[in-house]
């Protein structure tokens, strides 16, 4: 099969930890990779953040990344890009007008949209029509509910989003929760599978070198963008009360962030957590390790006893993955994803969101009985080893594209309220103009 992966924002070559560069850029260059082994042929679009990158890539056997010219080739903030996607979808069209893929498997909602559009102008050229696959990552609708003004989306992503979601041929959600979410959204449920991230198990294991940690000192850890709604703040809060309870042998080591270890205070959620940890007067216990290369996070990871995931709202994580795959315990919010992957009792310990007393509480448990401690971790190490292989999640993909192939007739989408049409029009008013969609034109 000769698959398209489109990620505007997420590049599958980027690095990870910064505002914009997370989950998503695993997912993507995980699944092409896997997509690859399987024997299919994956080509990866995204956006150009950078002039000197060349136009395509051979990133792996069978896997090569096109960027693509959409707006200035420098780094532009995800929630800023809507203006430069019809650029971004002619790109597309002009790609697929010479090799059309069988598939389009499209990544966050403004790739869902570029997609559609190219396959439309593509129709509209006499082409055969690609299906095109969803998996959105994130939310709108609960994103805006967690973050209400500080949401930063377009407006226009209100009615976009769901038109996306309506208008594809399927969407693959990453947790159960997001079905309800998608429902909630006007999604047809009989067009949503639920298909997890994974975890790259080779790499992420429990034997290999550990990270010296000095005597008589335990460490915890937070691992990912530090945007405020991953709950940083709530660890670095629970570690104040675990030190008021008595535990004042405990150090948080927190990665990520879009600075080096020695520049953290110049990044903006580094230097808010600074502040943080200074005003709950744990700064000599909180070590901010700035961004780490993926390859370099096992060591870390196998040299704490706990991880601790907090977000306010959770699209899947794949950062406990990673902890699970290296035996750790995953103290985690019962929030989304972190509901289905997480077990609790077996693999790590639910906390209540946004609840810093009960992560204190459950880092506690896990510190004063090392032998559960040990038990969680391995049996989390052998639920992931199970169901959260990316080879076993690329071929779980290839099912939905199987489906989607045998059965190319569309859902019949409900028509698209005529607003959400101006608002399309508006958002793609710049030269090349490429219409999304048209009322009642659907295959
Ligand atoms: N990550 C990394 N280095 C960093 C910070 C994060 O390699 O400094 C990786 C981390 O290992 C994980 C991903 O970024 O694979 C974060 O994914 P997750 O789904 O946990 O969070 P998201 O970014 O999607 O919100």
């Amino acid at each position: 099969m000769r698959i398209a992966l489109v990620s505007e924002h997420a590049s599958p070559l980027a690095a990870l930890g910064g505002v914009d560069a997370g989950g998503q850029n695993v997912h993507v260059a995980a699944l092409a990779c896997a997509l690859a082994e399987l024997g299919h042929t994956v080509t990866v679009y995204t956006r150009r953040d950078d002039a000197t990158l060349p136009d395509r890539v051979h990133a792996a056997p069978g896997v090569e990344v096109v960027h693509l010219l959409a707006g200035p080739p420098v780094a532009v903030p995800k929630d800023d890009l809507l203006p430069y996607l019809p650029e971004l979808a002619a790109g597309l069209a002009a790609d697929w007008a010479d090799t059309p893929p069988d598939l389009v498997h499209a990544h966050f909602w403004m790739s869902g949209l570029v997609s559609l559009a190219a396959v439309e102008t593509l129709g509209a050229a006499g082409h055969d029509r690609i299906p095109v696959v969803q998996t959105f990552h994130a939310l709108g609708t609960v994103k805006r509910r967690y973050q209400g003004r500080d949401d930063t989306s377009p407006r226009e992503r209100r009615t976009l989003e769901p038109w996306v979601g309506q208008s594809v041929a399927a969407i693959i959600a990453t947790c159960t929760d997001e079905v309800t979410e998608l429902t909630a959204m006007g999604v047809d449920p009989a067009t949503v599978s639920v298909v997890p991230c994974g975890v790259d198990l080779s790499l992420f294991r429990p034997d290999g070198p550990r990270e010296p940690v000095p005597e008589n000192r335990t460490r915890i850890a937070v691992v990912g963008r530090l945007v405020p709604r991953k709950g940083v703040d709530l660890v670095i809060a629970a570690l104040a009360l675990l030190r008021d309870a008595g535990r004042d042998d405990v150090d948080l080591v927190i990665v990520g962030g879009g600075r080096s270890q020695n520049d953290m205070h110049e990044d903006p959620d580094g230097a808010r957590l600074l502040g943080v940890a200074a005003a709950h007067g744990v700064s000599g216990q909180v070590i901010l390790r700035g961004q780490i290369p993926q390859a370099e996070l096992p060591a870390i990871l196998r040299s704490v006893a706990v991880v601790v995931c907090a977000p306010w709202y959770e699209p899947f994580g794949i950062t406990p993955l990673e902890a699970m795959a290296c035996a750790v315990p995953v103290v985690a919010a019962r929030v989304g994803g972190l509901g289905d992957s997480v077990v609790d009792g077996v693999t790590g310990i639910h906390v209540p969101p946004q609840d810093a007393p009960a992560i204190a509480r459950a880092v506690g448990r896990l510190l004063d009985d090392p032998e559960t401690a040990a038990a969680l971790g391995s049996s989390g190490r052998a639920r992931v080893s199970d169901g959260y292989s990316w080879d076993r999640i690329a071929a779980a993909t290839v099912d939905v594209y199987r489906r989607v192939l045998a059965d190319p007739v569309p859902r019949g989408a409900p028509a698209v309220p005529e607003d959400t049409f101006s608002r399309t029009a508006a958002a793609f008013a710049a030269p090349p103009v490429t219409v999304v969609g048209r009322r009642g034109h659907r295959p």
